[in-house]
């Protein structure tokens, strides 16, 4: 045995006999464990359930091959590479743990409109890395939730916008078999689409009823109205419908809902039910993100404006060009950046003519109507209501 041989050998047995001691002096143990635990709580430090556990590996499959950034709103020109990207969340948000306190600036832009999962590689899920943190936000360090006021409006019997807008004026009937889930957008700043949309299946002589509804819960990735406590409240009043006009909400809804309900869009129940518009401008339809990338929806509201014939444009979409800017509470928090994304998507339909433009989700409408200016000669309804407005 050379010398430098023997010299290591003497190291590691050294350090082996060491550490057995080490293990014998009990008044030492744990205090690793809770030096590294007082150190790093202050920074949030947190622990993963074993739901979470499994499901972290697949967090951390990124390759950071960059396939996904042109798929995302955030790489329209317009940001100047300012703005976070699918790379950006799939690595630094899953390897290591995230570090709560760096995230909060970009987290609550992401729309979890999914397009970047859509031609990711390696089936990282996105949608999922961004939601797992803003659930861990709102669990460990509440205080850096940017919808403070959100929750204090809530603790004050109020909605998301510290409003409490009047009821929907709609004929009660007994025993409703429908719950309508309108969300908080159609029931506050989008209130006379809202209306219409109520009258709409009102006039179809519907048995529904409506939840006073505060938040879906979507935003923050919490239960919101769909809480258990509600859930069986519905269940009890025999409740297993329920009918929403909200992209957002039905998303949200199918999920939590854990098939104790049917859960349907509200252009699946029209298109069902042979509804027609008929009109004599020249109208599209934008597909809702949530609907067309994670649900499939896309038929049933392509059904209900076939009726309006050669008037109908349809601008096919390409699931990387959908998302409106607003989605998952974004044109809540910062409608500027979501405004700048609704002008970039609204121009392939200008360029076709289009005169009336539908949709059917609260949040596309309210931010599709921000991005048309007073000279372009173009409407933006919800769907729902353009054929209140047009039967
Ligand atoms: S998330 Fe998927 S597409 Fe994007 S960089 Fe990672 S592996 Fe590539
Ligand atoms: S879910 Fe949408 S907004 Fe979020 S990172 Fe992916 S493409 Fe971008």
């Amino acid at each position: 045995m050379d010398k430098r041989k023997a010299y290591a050998t003497f190291l590691l047995g050294k350090t082996y006999i060491g550490h057995l001691f080490s293990r014998l002096a009990v008044w030492k143990r744990g205090q690793g464990y809770t030096a590294f635990k007082e150190k790093y709580l202050a920074d949030n430090f947190f622990e993963l359930t074993p739901e979470e556990r499994i499901s972290f590996p697949d967090f951390q499959k990124c390759i950071n091959c960059g396939i996904c950034i042109p798929s995302c709103l955030f790489s329209v020109d317009l940001f100047n590479d300012e703005l976070p990207d699918p790379e950006n969340y799939a690595c630094s948000l899953s390897r290591p743990l995230p570090d709560l306190w760096t995230s909060i600036d970009n987290i609550y832009r992401c729309t979890l409109c999914g397009a970047c999962e859509t031609i990711c590689p390696q089936g990282v899920p996105v949608t999922e890395i961004v939601r797992f943190v803003r659930r861990k936000i709102g669990q460990i360090a509440p205080e850096l939730v940017p919808y403070k006021e959100v929750m204090t409006n809530k603790e004050k019997g109020l909605n998301i916008f510290g409003e409490r807008p009047a009821p929907f004026v709609y004929t009660k009937r007994p025993k409703p078999a429908h719950l309508l889930y309108m969300g908080c957008l159609y029931s506050s700043k989008e209130r006379d689409a809202g209306q219409r949309i109520v009258s709409l299946l009102d006039n179809a002589k519907l048995d529904f009823t409506i939840m006073d509804e505060g938040c879906c819960g979507r935003p923050m990735d919490t239960d919101g109205d769909i809480s258990d406590n509600n859930l069986n409240k519905l269940l009890d009043a025999n409740i297993r419908t329920v009918i929403t006009p909200c992209a957002q909400c039905y998303g949200h809804l199918k999920e939590k809902a854990n098939g104790n309900f049917t859960i349907l869009h509200i252009t699946e129940f029209l298109s069902d039910a042979n509804f027609k518009i008929k009109t004599k401008s020249k109208v599209s339809y934008y597909d809702p993100c949530v609907l067309y990338i994670k649900h499939d929806i896309y038929d049933a509201p392509r059904q209900l404006l076939k009726a309006s014939g050669e008037r109908f444009i349809d601008i096919n979409h390409d699931k990387s060009l959908l998302c409106c800017g607003a989605g998952s509470g974004v044109g809540v928090l910062y409608p500027e950046m979501a405004g700048a994304v609704s002008k970039e998507r609204l121009k392939p339909f200008k360029e076709a003519g289009t005169e009336v433009l539908l949709t059917e989700c609260s949040y596309c409408l309210q931010n599709l109507r921000r991005g048309v200016s007073t000279n372009d000669n173009m409407k933006v309804y919800s769907l729902s209501e353009y054929l209140y407005m047009n039967m």
